[in-house]
């Protein structure tokens, strides 16, 4: 919703004294007066703003005509030729000694990542003597962080939780990651007299839609994600008032608040409401107030199945309480699970489908939350997985380092078992095809030990 001329100010003067703690909540939101435009009542509209900072003469958003030579540096750096070429052209199968290989049907990098690297690259190229910064890891894979930071794109350092923009010089070129910035951030930008190259991917830009378009209406966004995430941070930048769910536990736990504890009978007090989500609400957030009209957004790479479930269970929920014939006044949804986070959910779904499959290797950054929402589908279905973000986590020998689904970091030893072996291979939408290939090497690498 919008917010008064007065608090745009501060905010901007709070922006360049970069007193912007992150994650940070937003500022409370008063009602919608205005269709869009800049209402006369002089508020701030995060949409309009952001329309305005697309135009300016600063700004780019899809590169500077070094497309074909920046996707052949990425396929240098990035590509592998060998095994993984061997196991597409092998229908994704793909036998050597004991070991066979099962790769997902959509694995690794996806469109709106390449597009991200290929106009960081871009950037590089156009501006070859400039300090270049990116507003944080341009996408969560450690492998094309370090290569772009060995290409003098790096990420701005953080101090006591704030980010150091005041290292940030005059005629700087600043990236914004796939993720997206906050509002408060781009408003901090354009007082810098930088070059800006804007990598967000459109589908996160699309769930900005959907914010924007309930705080128009005036509705208040649950958004499925996790409220200290780049992505949810900047997207809840965008909302009016809002509130961000984890997962079905913390949905049901709202929904029984909507239903004074119709779900459960145990339905908690306002205060015990605000402490539980006390880092997750937009300022001056009032339970008792803004749950009477509610829209469904989510962070694009959350776990499709429970996007829909919170959805469902939020509209059945404000069903119940207000009529059904009054549900189109109390609730919105749209469909913003992007389709390549979607694709490899699917993917490694039919994969731990698979009876044959002994063990599933689940590769990408270990901040990557598209593979996270992968490694949650092995661990539920209970097969024997390991998320790794590269080749380092494997050795020496046959032990490996691997994060479980709620963050716990696990060393093993003997993790590669003697004999013919089954593995499946689903990789999230930020890993290289080089990272799959390096990490397969090292499999190899055991089972020729053990012969
Ligand atoms: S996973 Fe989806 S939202 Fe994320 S960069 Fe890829 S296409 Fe964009």
């Amino acid at each position: 919703m919008p917010i008064s001329l007065q608090l745009q100010a501060s905010l901007i003067s709070a922006a360049a004294r970069n007193e912007f703690p992150f994650p940070q909540p937003r500022p409370s939101s008063q009602p919608l007066t205005g269709e869009g435009a800049p209402s006369k009542s002089a508020e701030f509209d995060p949409k309009i703003f952001r329309h305005n900072f697309m135009r300016r003469n600063d700004y780019n958003r899809t590169g500077y005509g070094h497309k074909d030579e920046s996707l052949k540096r990425m396929r240098d750096q990035y590509s592998s030729d060998n095994l993984m070429q061997k196991l597409k052209e092998n229908g994704k199968e793909y036998r050597r000694g004991e070991v066979t290989l099962k790769l997902g049907e959509a694995y690794g990098f996806c469109w709106g990542v390449e597009r991200t690297v290929r106009i960081a690259y871009e950037a590089r190229h156009q501006f070859p003597d400039r300090t270049i910064w990116l507003t944080n890891e341009i996408i969560h894979n450690p492998t094309v962080n370090q290569t772009l930071g060995e290409m003098g794109v790096n990420i701005l350092p953080v101090k006591d939780g704030k980010k150091q923009f005041d290292l940030v010089g005059k005629g700087d070129v600043v990236v914004l990651p796939a993720f997206g910035a906050p509002v408060q951030e781009m408003m901090l930008l354009t007082q810098k007299n930088v070059e800006i190259v804007d990598t967000t991917c459109p589908w996160v830009a699309k769930v900005w839609h959907s914010v924007e378009k309930h705080r128009k209406g005036e509705y208040t966004s649950i958004i499925h994600g996790k409220y200290a995430h780049e992505e949810t941070i900047a997207t809840a930048s965008f909302a009016g008032t809002y509130l961000i769910v984890k997962n079905i536990k913390e949905a049901t736990y709202l929904c029984d608040y909507i239903l004074g504890g119709a779900l459960d009978g145990s339905s908690s007090t306002k205060e015990a409401f605000l402490e539980k989500f006390k880092f997750a609400i937009s300022n001056g957030f009032d339970p008792d107030k803004d749950l009477e009209r509610v829209g469904i957004a989510n962070q694009t790479t959350m776990l499709k199945g429970e996007t829909e479930d919170i959805g469902k269970l939020v509209e059945s929920s404000m069903m119940r309480r207000y009529g059904v014939e009054n549900i189109s006044n109390h609730f919105i949804s749209a469909k913003t699970i992007c389709d390549a986070a979607q694709a490899r959910q699917d993917a490694t779904q039919k994969l731990v489908d698979d009876k044959e499959v002994d063990l599933m290797l689940v590769i990408g950054g270990w901040n990557s939350s598209n593979t996270a929402s992968l490694q949650v589908i092995a661990e539920e279905r209970g097969i024997l997985s390991y998320w790794i973000d590269s080749e380092k986590r494997i050795g020496p020998g046959n032990r490996i380092t691997h994060k479980l689904m709620h963050g716990e970091l696990v060393e093993k030893e003997e993790w590669v078992p003697k004999g013919p072996i089954n593995i499946a291979i689903t990789a999230g939408a930020s890993t290289p095809d080089k990272v799959i290939e390096d990490i397969i090497a090292k499999v190899f690498e055991i089972k020729r030990d053990q012969e």
